[in-house]
């Protein structure tokens, strides 16, 4: 990652020729302000009782995860949430202290070390490794208690012992010695969608469950349920802790959600010109020559491709900005580079910048534009960015 100084450099000339930059064909741009702007904005949705857990998994959906969590953890969040261990050391190696959930399931004893020694907090989904991790921590003499989150399944059919066998199971890990119970939750399958019955049918579980352990005599001591769906939908569904992924991002799970917050995108991905060339009608482009000129036509080769994370799927399907217009993408798109046709624009120089996801002017392309050509999720084309793409964080917009 570049420097903040060099990054400054570029944003206060507003030119590419400086610095590191003259030699990035590509890259992702991750705005720290907006990131932080985000979430402040879910903080104020939430109750006094109600933790933010950043969802930093993924490296952060891609968006960096030290860098992401640590403004994460400036803005108001207070807990971290990854899906694996080495995550959640990547975390700690870079000196951060905030309680950190590992929301994916653990069981070798390299793991459960790992948690241990870097004070991660695990994920209790079954009674087989629940008795793994406290055997374990006994033959390690293990000197106390290690904090430990126990998920139940209340009808996503993920992770966790069904509703009906939570309180048992809840019951059983209370009894082992070393284990620390922190949380209990649950996941939902269905809170993007504007029909709220399977939801309000998990929270209904999730509640039936809790009652049980109550009435055996154990207290939960801290309960969470919502991801940022359910966080932007119903302050009911909040509880103690809300773990927040997307909408940290500045994405909207859903379109009916835009009006319950308002968010900013934090990620663009940008990419040079590398080449300009006139050509003639009848020329065709790129691999299989899918596109034909069927006119004089100027095209722009840019040094983006799938191996960048761009899906060869949006070939002759996605627009980019430039210069604060759309151009079309044209031909296949190539493992590191692409075709566009800047016909309409005059005299594109090699080394301006495109952008593909993000904003120039007025206009903007989103993640969620390429899933709705890609019939698939905003989450995805986040996640899909590879790390080819230096990743540069910057606090003040660059434009
Ligand atoms: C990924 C994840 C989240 C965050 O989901 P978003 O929809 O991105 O907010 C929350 N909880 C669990 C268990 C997850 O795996």
């Amino acid at each position: 990652m570049l420097s903040h100084e060099q990054t400054l450099g570029v944003a206060s000339s507003g030119k590419y020729n400086t610095y590191a930059w003259l030699s990035q064909r590509a890259w992702v741009e991750i705005d720290l302000a907006a990131l932080s702007y985000n979430v402040r904005q879910i903080v104020k949705l939430l109750s006094t009782r109600t933790q933010l857990m950043a969802v930093v998994k993924a490296d952060a959906y891609g968006h960096g995860a030290v860098t992401v969590a640590q403004t994460a953890l400036e803005s108001g969040a207070s807990w971290l949430g990854v899906a694996t261990v080495p995550e959640g050391i990547e975390l700690r190696e870079a000196g951060i202290q905030a309680p950190i959930l590992i929301l994916g399931a653990t069981y070798t004893q390299e793991q459960i070390h790992a948690i241990a020694q870097w004070k991660l907090q695990p994920t209790l989904i079954s009674p087989k490794q629940a008795l793994v991790f406290s055997n374990y921590l006994e033959a390690i003499n293990y000197h106390s208690h290690l904090p430990v989150h126990i998920k139940f399944d209340t009808g996503m059919s993920r992770l966790g012992p069904s509703w009906v066998e939570a309180a048992e199971f809840v019951q059983m890990v209370h009894l082992l010695p070393n284990l620390q119970i922190v949380s209990i939750y649950s996941h939902l399958a269905t809170a993007e969608n504007p029909d709220q019955t399977v939801m309000k049918q998990q929270q209904q579980r999730f509640e039936d469950a809790i009652a049980q352990m109550k009435a055996m005599g154990i207290e939960p001591p801290c309960l969470h349920l919502a991801n940022s769906a359910a966080t932007l939908t119903e302050k009911a569904l909040h509880y103690d802790i809300v773990r927040v992924g997307l909408a940290l991002y500045g994405l909207y799970p859903a379109a009916h959600l835009i009006s319950c917050i308002n968010l900013k995108p934090v990620l663009q991905v940008k990419a040079r010109v590398t080449q300009v060339k006139n050509i003639t009608p009848g020329t065709g482009v790129s691999y299989g020559h899918q596109y034909v000129a069927q006119r004089e036509l100027r095209l722009a080769v840019v040094g983006i491709g799938y191996a960048d994370g761009v899906p060869r799927h949006l070939s002759q399907k996605m627009q980019v900005l430039i210069r604060g217009k759309r151009v079309p993408q044209i031909g296949a798109i190539t493992m590191d580079q692409m075709m566009i046709d800047v016909s309409t624009l005059p005299d594109i120089q090699e080394g301006e910048v495109v952008t593909l996801i993000g904003q120039q002017g007025d206009e903007h392309i989103w993640a969620e534009d390429w899933a709705n050509h890609l019939n698939t999720i905003s989450w995805e084309i986040l996640c899909g960015f590879k790390h080819r793409l230096p990743r540069v964080a910057f606090s003040h917009p660059v434009e």
